[in-house]
């Protein structure tokens, strides 16, 4: 989003990124690369926000965590001790001096740095993809007695702690629309926060793939005032009145990778199903007319994607566009088949019935906003500056890590037009600086799961 800012508006952004913090070790991977490529090794990396709090506070939400084998009420019981818990002792339990483990530094390192360490000036912002596995279609509807309750009401309590301590301004907060947004968010933290959020996804912004979401955004009541429009509803019908595109294209658009890449996708899989090894450059890129499919799908695959060819015509698009997830029955609550590029899970075989693709790892990068492919646009653009610095390295992981990764990751479409859509509607609360022009103004924003430091500066 500042790449783009400083594109379109020309002016920069500084931010610095303090914090990350992922409970899957192939993130924590990617994010100690961050580090290392982005923040010059500065930014910590964390392993469990439920390790975020004072060692004593740890202990005792772990007695309360309910067995495996507890039963719903239970369940439902044992986290909402956890959250009296936490409402009641926050004050100590969400700890300035606790220090936790961080895989980028090797050792304890403190997990919420003061702001008086960063510019004055600047604000202090969370952004969080909470676990969506207890509220998604796709997961076991657990809701409020999924296990990944345990998290979030730790990373609650610190939103709350820390906004009465004038220690964070605001968070954006990122999950299924089935997200219990009012139980879990807007109640818990109505003393400390003004919540706002939308139902959106880059489908709904002209870009030709599924990914429905809650965003949420949190402003700390003390520091910051919403001036956007007031309600749910306004909200979000101003959002989209800005934000709303029909999509013009199919999810074709994502298909960009050589065809070298799906001939080595074909030949390695058809080694692994037994039929015959065959080298990449005889192998074929396309399964055109479904020759060849036999030989690298499973037989649960292969009878998917019978049951897909024969809902192509009610489906497709007017060039014949059909997208279809052959590792989920058609009909059942998992990715929706049709022109657009299905939402992407932790795992996954897309296949395009019309042009014969099968949809390969970086093209599911593509159409998450991460641009992989260096020759995609034209140089006289610059466009290697929107390129992913990461690329290299999640393009070297094996298929199923990166799509267990893709499959967890947000959009940037949809996330950026959010970011950008609250930023635009937020002031300070402190009257002096409502005054000042907003041309000379240095104003600001900083930020803490990923913990960044911002501050815009007008162009010269
Ligand atoms: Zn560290």
């Amino acid at each position: 989003m500042f790449l783009a800012l400083e594109e379109q508006c020309g002016f920069t952004v500084c931010h610095q990124i303090s914090k990350t913090c992922d409970s899957d070790p192939l993130c924590q991977d990617l994010l100690v690369n961050a580090s290392d490529l982005l923040d010059g090794g500065s930014s910590c990396v964390f392993t469990d926000i439920k390790e975020q709090i004072h060692p004593t506070a740890q202990e005792f939400l772990a007695n309360l965590t309910p067995e495996p084998s507890c039963d719903r009420d239970g369940c439902l019981r044992a986290y909402a001790a956890m959250e009296s818990f936490l409402v009641e002792n926050g004050k100590w339990a969400v700890d300035e001096e606790h220090k936790s483990f961080c895989v980028k530094h090797g050792g304890d390192c403190v997990v919420n740095k003061p702001r008086r360490l960063f510019s004055a000036d600047a604000l202090v912002i969370n952004d969080a993809g909470n676990c969506c596995q207890g509220w998604s279609s796709e997961g076991s509807r657990g809701r409020h007695a999924h296990h990944s309750q345990h998290a979030l009401l730790v990373w609650v309590s610190q939103r709350r702690e820390l906004a009465k301590r004038n220690e964070e301004d605001m968070f954006f907060q990122e999950c299924t629309p089935q997200f219990d947004i009012e139980g879990c968010l807007r109640t818990p933290l109505s003393s400390t926060h003004e919540i706002i959020d939308v139902v959106t996804g880059p489908e709904c912004h002209g870009w030709p793939c599924s990914r429905p979401r809650r965003l949420g955004a949190g402003l700390n009541l003390n520091t910051l005032v919403w001036v956007g429009p007031k309600g749910q509803d306004e909200i979000q019908a101003c959002f989209d009145e800005i934000f709303e595109r029909s999509c013009q294209l199919t999810g074709c658009v994502f298909l960009q990778s050589p065809s070298a890449e799906s001939q080595q996708w074909f030949a390695d899989k058809m080694k692994q199903r037994g039929n015959y090894a065959v080298d990449a450059h005889a192998a074929p890129a396309r399964f055109k007319g479904g020759k060849c499919l036999g030989k690298v799908l499973t037989s649960g695959q292969f009878q998917r994607y019978s049951k897909y060819k024969k809902q192509k015509h009610a489906l497709m698009a007017l060039d014949g566009t059909f997208f279809c997830d052959v590792d989920h029955w058609p009909d059942s609550p998992g990715p929706t088949p049709g022109p657009l590029l299905p939402t992407l899970l932790r795992h996954g075989t897309i296949l395009e019935l019309e042009s014969g693709r099968v949809v390969m790892a970086s093209e599911r990068w593509l159409s998450l906003g991460f641009n992989v492919f260096e020759d995609l646009m034209c140089a006289e653009v610059g466009f290697e500056r929107y390129l992913w610095p990461q690329r290299k390295v999640v393009l070297g992981l094996p298929e199923r890590a990166q799509h267990s990764l893709s499959g967890n990751s947000q959009s940037l479409p949809a996330i950026m037009a959010w970011f950008l859509f609250v930023f635009c509607n937020t002031i300070r609360r402190d009257p002096g600086k409502l005054l000042r022009e907003p041309a000379l103004e240095a104003e600001d924003v900083s930020d803490a799961d990923s913990n960044v430091t911002l501050k815009y500066r007008p162009a010269h």
